[in-house]
């Protein structure tokens, strides 16, 4: 979010510094990791299919003027174990916005991706646009862009300094310099609440969520990229995943919240249980994968809201401080756009939207299935 946000405002011409304190996609933070999924279907929130929409244009037409392919276009496999009301709902908005999706009769389905045991899925759809994204790469692409544009890149740790009526007047920087500015962003992902306590108070959790690669049978191709789709098993709990990119494995996540993390100091070993459940889930739905073994893993974390939509909000004590994160699973994708929204908002040419304001916090019931993840 702060690399897009940054790229955008020196598009425009404002004189923008850049603050990270490990780089950018470095692997503790939520965009860090090989591989993010793009999808179209978002039941009924139109604004993320825009967004979407719009994101999918950056990526393509920016991946291209960079000379760096970022989006991989293969296809999106929804699989309905439970009610297809999500995909149904979202058909009529995703078709608006020039998107297509296939409804797919079980013998097509069988018949395009006899890899799948299809037995217990009740609907199928496969959405076209879909596909995945190059996460921690694009993040470091983002940032030299940026810097190419005559921006502005430091590897240091940030704290604000408030003045008596608790406004920012400066950051500190880890090296004990100050940075002061006439606007501030702090797009800190899941070191938010730390940074903000007063602000997010509980209103934002932090979950672990762990990610496995598992290694198809020797001379095997049908799970490669290419060969096969992104995909998503919609259940309780819901699974997804993506064929094997560059050799790395196929890849699987349970989406369900696991327990917090301390974003800084945790260690990133995947739990044994859990790898476990995958194995389990992942020789049910693709039988040749049975015995696949575990060759890689990560473990990353969501920033959760308690209503799954996304922070870009003013602080509420000081006008020119902003904050957005809260990706709450889903925001990678949109990046590009959400990043022109964000530039848009600081700059005073947009204003920021309720649906993403802070004082929701408050109130919000969690809903996170309304829309979903990834
Ligand atoms: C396992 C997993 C799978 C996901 N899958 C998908 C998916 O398929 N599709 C999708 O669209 N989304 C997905 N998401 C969600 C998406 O990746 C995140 O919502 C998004 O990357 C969050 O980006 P961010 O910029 O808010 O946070 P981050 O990427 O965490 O960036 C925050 C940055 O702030 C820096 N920072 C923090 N504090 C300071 C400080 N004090 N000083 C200086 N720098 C600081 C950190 O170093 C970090 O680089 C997934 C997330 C995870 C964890």
């Amino acid at each position: 979010m702060g690399g897009w946000t940054a790229w955008h405002l020196r598009q425009q011409g404002m004189d923008v510094t850049l603050v990270d304190a490990w780089g950018p996609g470095h692997s503790r933070a939520s965009s860090g990791g090989e591989t993010r999924v793009i999808r179209g279907i978002y039941g009924q929130d139109r604004l993320y299919v825009e967004w979407v929409v719009r994101a999918l244009e950056l990526w393509n037409a920016l991946g291209e003027q960079w000379n760096e392919r970022l989006y991989h276009k293969t296809g999106l496999l929804w699989m309905f174990v439970a009610e297809d009301d999500y995909a149904k709902l979202s058909i009529p908005v995703i078709e608006e916005f020039g998107l297509a999706v296939d409804p797919l009769p079980h013998a097509d389905a069988e018949r395009r991706f006899p890899q799948v045991n299809f037995n217990d899925v009740r609907s199928i759809y496969f959405e076209r646009e879909a596909g995945y994204l190059k996460a921690r790469h694009a993040c470091r692409v983002v940032c030299e862009q940026f810097q190419q544009a005559g921006g502005s890149y430091r590897q240091s740790a940030v704290q604000p300094e408030y003045n008596q009526s608790g406004e920012i007047e400066q950051l500190i920087l880890s090296d004990g310099s100050r940075l002061q500015a006439d606007q501030y962003l702090f797009a800190c992902g899941p070191w938010l609440p730390k940074l903000f306590p007063e602000v997010l108070g509980s209103g934002i959790s932090l979950s672990r969520q762990e990610v496995y690669y598992f290694g198809p049978p020797a001379g095997t191709n049908c799970f490669e990229t290419g060969q096969f789709p992104a995909w998503i098993n919609f259940d309780e709990p819901f699974h997804y995943g993506l064929p094997s990119v560059e050799g790395r494995g196929f890849k699987i996540a349970d989406d369900s919240r696991m327990k917090s993390i301390d974003p800084t100091d945790d260690p990133r070993i995947p739990s044994v249980e859990g790898i476990e459940k995958a194995k389990s889930f992942l020789g049910h739905r693709f039988p040749l994968l049975k015995d696949a073994p575990l060759i890689e893993a990560r473990v990353c974390q969501y920033t959760n809201s308690p209503d799954g939509h996304l922070i870009v909000d003013r602080h509420p004590d000081s006008d020119n401080v902003w904050i957005a994160g809260a990706g709450s699973g889903h925001s990678f994708k949109l990046g590009p756009a959400l990043g022109e929204h964000i530039a848009a908002c600081m700059t005073g040419d947009a204003s920021p939207l309720e649906m993403f304001s802070l004082s929701r916090l408050k109130n919000a019931v969690s809903s996170q299935s309304q829309h979903g993840t990834h």
